[in-house]
């Protein structure tokens, strides 16, 4: 299992100006930089990192986790987990045969598996949220029924449209899933403002959906930067 440590903390949408550098020497890529909001990188085998191997080059290489020269620092966020880490590297080592793709190629490398990222079955979040809908004695409430149609034809067409248009699919689905956040604690109602009986910061599950779904229109790319390529490759318009 490896992690995607691409984004630096000021460097987030534009991945050409990251700064981490991938020094190679003899048959080793040195990792020396910072990357940010790395996902699960506590139980990760390995970091795929995007690191400069020239000023003009940019590399994907795959550097083995844990490493005595890799320090973890959790991140915190909205939701109140901490599955995101602030990856520090100070020369850490990996074998030049760990370079993914061509030297040079890592852009295009970095893309990809930002495009591959799997999402959660929506379809089956959707019906858990019927079901609490029931629980809620909500379901006969027309302003939620009409809610939840519409997040019925979301969770059919969109996997349709993931095999014909995947770029669209990707911003539709985001913005999707902020809505049903939403949706979500609309349904509970007053419950959605009350935090359950707990310890720490301890919330529900759609607590949890909508705090979580926030950030679905940032990480793997932000819905803005996605939308300007849809214009311009899709569409053809002009810049
Ligand atoms: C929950 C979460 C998980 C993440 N997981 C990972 C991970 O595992 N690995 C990883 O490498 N990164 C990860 N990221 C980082 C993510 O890729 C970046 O946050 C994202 O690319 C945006 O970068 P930024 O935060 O620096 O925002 P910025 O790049 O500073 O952007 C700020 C704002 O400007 C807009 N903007 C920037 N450029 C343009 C443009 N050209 N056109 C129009 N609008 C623009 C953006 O849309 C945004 O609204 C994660 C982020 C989040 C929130």
């Amino acid at each position: 299992m490896y992690c995607l440590a691409f984004a630096e903390r000021e460097h987030g949408s534009d991945l050409t100006a990251i700064e981490t550098c991938g020094e190679i020497i003899g048959d080793q890529v040195v990792v020396t930089g910072m990357k940010s909001w790395v996902t699960g990188a506590d139980g990760a085998d390995a970091a795929l990192v995007l690191c400069r191997t020239a000023p003009d080059e940019l590399s994907c290489v795959l550097v083995p986790l844990p490493d005595e020269a890799v320090e973890l620092r959790p991140i915190r966020v909205l939701s109140g987990e901490s599955d995101l880490f602030e990856l520090h590297f100070d020369g850490a080592r990996a074998p030049l045969t760990n370079l993914c793709g061509e030297r040079g190629d890592g852009l295009q490398v970095a893309l990809r598996e930002l495009s591959q990222v799997q999402s959660l079955d929506l379809e089956r979040e959707f019906w858990d949220l019927v079901a609490t809908a029931r629980d809620y004695r909500r379901n006969r409430d027309p302003h939620v029924r009409q809610q939840l149609a519409w997040a019925y034809t979301q969770v059919r067409i969109l996997p349709q449209l993931t095999v014909r248009n995947p770029e669209l699919a990707k911003v539709l689905r985001s913005e999707y899933h902020r809505r049903l956040g939403e949706i979500a604690l609309d349904v509970v109602d007053a419950d959605g403002l009350l935090r359950p009986d707990g310890e720490a910061y301890h919330l529900s599950r759609w607590q949890h959906v909508f705090l979580a779904s926030r950030a679905d229109t940032i990480a793997t790319r932000t819905t803005e930067l996605q939308r300007g390529e849809i214009a311009e490759h899709l569409l053809g318009l002009p810049r």
